[in-house]
C-alpha cells in the first residue's frame, strides 16, 4: 500500500471493536465439505440452480437502489448443523481495521425452497446460520464506503464505490465473504453490468455474454486478491518485459487517459524489470486507476497491492501535475509484487481475515518498496541524481515527525492497535533502512553486492507459497548475503532504538549531509494537530509563554485572529499569522472545549515565540570524495556495465 497525505498534519482517531475470540476450525479449511445432501422423507422440487461444492454469487450493478447493490450467494453444499459466514475485518495490505461487514443489511439465508433460516448475528462480520444442512442460499446488501458516513472511513484503495450508471469500485473484500473452514473452495462470479460498461480486472473473463461477466477463483484469498472497477472503458493495453499490462482509468471530467498514464508508466516498468534481474515476475498485470474530484474522503490518496494487479486513488487533476505521483505510487505498487506478495512470513501467508496477526518486517514489505520505488527510476535515468537526493531528504524530514526511538520491528507488531499513529512512518524511515541496508552491503561487498540481488535471492529461496518464519528472517539474510556484520546493522537500527547513521552512510558514497545548521523560526508558542474524528485542529503541546493564559492540551482551534482555522486554509492561516507577527507580540486564539458535556468558546491573547529549527541543508555532491567514495556511490546509483 502507499498512502500519500494530502495534507501534512493527520492524526488517526479511531475506535476499534474488541471482539471476542472464537473456535478455529483451522482442521477443515480444505476442499469436499459437502458431503451427502441430508435425507427428506417429502421431495422438493429442485432449485433452478443446483448446489455444488463451489460458492456460486450473482452481483447485477443495474439494480443499485439507495447506493446499495444486493449479492446473492448460493453456498457450497453444506454438512454441519451450524456455520459461520465471514465478511473480513481486515485485508492484507492495508495494515489496519476496517470491519468490511459493517457495510451488509437485509442479511438473510434461505433454504432451497426460499425458506429463512434462522441467523444469529455474532459481530459486525459474522453471521451464525442455524440448520445448515438445509443452508442453499446466503442474500445481503451491501451499501458502499466511499460517500459513507460511517466513521473508522476506509481508505479509498481498499473500499468499495456504488455509483449507479457511474462507476463501480468492486473490492471483491467489501462485497463477498465466506463460509468459516470453507476459505479455500472455488468461488463462481457473475457480474451483471450496465450496457457499455468494462469490468477493469486482473482476473479472466470467462463468460461470452456481453451483459454478464463471469469471474472463477480457485479459493476466497485469491478472489479477495482481485479488485474489479466497473466503468465506460478507457483502457490501454501494452507489452512489457513479455507481460500484458492493462491500463484502465476512470475520470469522470475526462482529464486523464489510459494512454497517458501507459506512457509514464511504461519506462518505469521496463526499468523495473531490468531492476529486478531482466523479466518481470508475472505475466499479466492490471492497473486500475479511480481519479476523485474535489476533497478526498479519508484525506488521502494512493494505491492498494495485489498479486496481479493494483488499485488506484487520485485526484482528477491537470495530468501532468499527476504524472510524477502516478510513477512513484506505479513503481512502488508493481515491485509489491516482490514483497509481501512473494517473499512474506507465515503470518501473511495464511492470512487471518478475522483475527490479524501482524508480522515484525513491515521495514521490508513496505519500507524496502518505498526505496525500490526512488531508486529504480535514479539508476535507470528515470530521475536525475539531484532531484533523487531530494527525495531521500524529504524522507529525512518525514521521519522527523514519528517516534525514532521506536523499534520498527515492534512499531509493526503493533501498527494496528498501539503503534497506529506511527505506521506512515514505514514510507519515510522505513525507505531510509532500505537505502541504508542497501549501502552497507555495497560497503562490506566492495560494491558488488545490493539489496536488489538480496531480494532477488530471497525470492529464489522462498516464493509465493513458501513463507520464512518471522523470528528467523534477519538470519536467513545474513546467510544469503554471507554478510555475518548485518547482524549489527538488524540490532540496532531495525529492533534497536538506534537513530540511522545517515551521515556514516553518506559519508561512506562521498555525499556531503549536515543538518546542524539552525535557524531560529517565529512559532504560535503551542503545537497543533489535526483531529480527523472532529475535523478540528486541537492543542497538543504548550510553551511556557502561553501556559497561563486558560488554553489546555486538548481545546479544538476554531480561529486565530480573525480568521477560522480549517483543514483547507490552515497553511495560509499560519503562514498570515506568522508572517505579520513577531517575537513577544500577542495574537488572538479562539478555542473551544467540552465542559459538562457542552462546547465553551474561549478568546484567549497568546504570544509569539521564537524557537529553533534545523536547516536542512541540500544533500550532495562531495567534490572531495576519493576515488573508493566515489567508486561506491557509481555501483549503488548507476547501472553496472
Ligand atoms: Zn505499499
Amino acid at each position: 500500500m502507499k498512502y500519500l497525505l494530502s495534507f501534512s498534519i493527520v492524526l488517526f482517531a479511531c475506535s476499534f471493536l474488541q471482539l471476542t475470540s472464537f473456535a478455529q476450525k483451522k482442521g477443515q479449511e480444505k476442499k469436499g465439505q459437502g458431503g451427502k445432501p441430508a435425507n427428506k422423507e417429502v421431495v422438493k422440487p429442485a432449485p433452478a440452480i443446483a448446489q455444488t461444492e463451489n460458492y456460486q454469487i450473482a452481483l447485477d450493478l443495474t439494480k443499485a437502489k439507495d447506493d446499495k447493490l444486493s449479492v446473492e450467494l448460493i453456498t457450497p453444499k453444506i454438512s454441519e448443523n451450524e456455520v459461520v459466514y465471514c465478511m473480513p475485518k481486515i485485508v492484507p495490505g492495508t495494515y489496519s481495521i476496517y470491519d468490511f461487514g459493517r457495510f451488509l443489511s437485509d442479511f438473510k439465508a434461505l433454504d432451497a425452497q426460499g425458506k429463512e433460516l434462522t441467523v444469529e448475528v455474532i459481530d459486525e462480520n459474522r453471521w451464525k446460520i442455524l440448520n445448515a444442512k438445509d443452508l442453499y442460499k446466503i442474500t445481503y446488501r451491501v451499501e458502499d464506503s466511499y460517500d459513507t458516513g460511517k466513521d473508522n472511513f476506509i481508505f479509498e484503495p481498499a473500499g468499495t464505490n456504488i455509483e449507479e450508471n457511474t462507476n463501480f469500485v468492486i473490492n471483491t473484500h467489501g462485497f463477498f465473504g465466506y463460509i468459516d473452514g470453507m476459505k479455500r473452495n472455488d468461488y463462481e462470479v457473475n457480474i451483471t453490468k450496465p450496457e457499455g460498461f468494462f469490468g477493469a480486472t486482473s482476473m479472466q473473463n470467462v463468460s461470452t455474454s456481453p451483459i454478464t461477466d463471469r469471474f472463477v477463483m480457485e479459493d476466497y484469498m485469491q478472489l479477495a486478491d482481485a479488485p474489479i472497477m466497473y466503468a465506460k472503458p478507457d483502457t490501454t493495453v501494452m507489452q512489457v518485459g513479455g507481460a500484458e499490462i492493462l491500463i484502465s482509468v476512470y475520470s469522470g471530467r475526462k482529464k486523464l487517459t489510459s494512454k497517458f498514464v501507459a506512457e509514464q508508466i511504461a519506462p518505469i516498468l521496463n526499468a523495473q524489470k531490468d531492476y529486478l534481474g531482466g523479466k518481470l515476475p508475472v505475466s499479466r498485470y492490471a492497473f486500475i486507476i479511480y481519479l476523485f474530484q474535489g476533497l478526498s474522503g479519508s484525506g488521502s490518496m494512493g494505491a492498494l497491492e495485489h498479486s496481479y494487479s493494483s488499485l488506484y486513488y487520485l485526484p482528477e487533476i491537470e495530468p501532468d501535475d499527476l504524472a510524477q505521483i502516478i510513477k512513484d505510487v506505479a513503481a512502488h505498487e508493481f515491485f509489491h509484487i516482490v514483497t509481501p506478495l512473494s517473499i512474506h512470513s507465515q503470518e501473511i501467508h495464511d492470512f487471518d481475515f478475522i483475527n490479524p496477526k501482524m508480522s515484525k518486517h513491515l521495514w521490508m514489505y513496505e519500507g524496502c518498496i518505498e526505496y525500490f520505488a526512488g531508486h529504480v527510476q535514479v539508476k535507470h535515468g528515470l530521475m536525475s541524481q539531484e532531484n533523487y537526493f531530494n527525495v531521500i531528504l524529504g524522507k529525512i524530514n518525514e521521519a522527523k515527525t514519528y517516534k525514532d526511538k521506536l523499534p520498527f520491528t515492534i512499531m509493526s507488531k503493533g501498527c494496528l492497535h498501539e503503534h497506529k499513529s506511527q505506521y506512515q512512518n514505514v514510507y519515510a524511515k522505513g525507505a531510509l533502512i532500505g537505502m541504508c541496508l542497501d549501502i552497507t552491503l555495497r560497503r562490506l561487498s566492495g560494491g558488488t553486492y545490493g539489496i536488489q540481488q538480496l531480494i532477488l535471492d530471497l525470492a529464489r529461496q522462498y516464493g509465493k507459497d513458501k513463507p520464512f518464519n518471522d523470528e528467523e528472517l534477519f538470519d536467513r539474510i545474513i546467510e544469503v548475503s554471507k554478510q555475518p556484520e548485518l547482524r549489527k546493522f538488524f540490532a540496532d537500527y531495525v529492533e534497536g532504538e538506534n537513530p540511522l547513521p545517515l551521515k556514516e552512510i553518506f559519508k561512506s558514497v562521498g555525499l556531503k549531509y549536515d543538518i546542524t545548521e539552525k535557524v531560529p523560526s517565529l512559532s504560535l508558542g503551542m503545537q497543533l494537530s489535526f483531529d480527523e474524528s472532529t475535523g478540528y485542529f486541537t492543542i497538543d503541546e504548550i510553551d511556557e509563554a502561553n501556559a497561563k493564559i486558560g488554553i489546555q492540551k486538548g481545546d479544538f482551534v476554531v480561529a486565530i485572529n480573525k480568521d477560522k482555522v480549517t483543514q483547507q486554509n490552515y497553511r495560509d492561516v499560519f503562514d498570515q499569522v506568522k508572517k505579520n507577527g513577531k517575537e513577544g507580540e500577542k495574537y488572538t486564539i479562539v478555542v473551544e472545549r467540552l465542559e459538562n458535556g457542552k462546547r465553551k468558546e474561549r478568546k484567549v491573547k497568546a504570544t509569539f515565540v521564537t524557537i529553533t529549527e534545523y536547516n536542512y541543508l541540500p544533500l550532495g555532491i562531495d567534490e572531495q570524495a576519493t576515488p573508493a567514495q566515489v567508486k561506491l556511490r557509481d555501483s549503488w546509483l548507476k547501472v553496472s556495465n
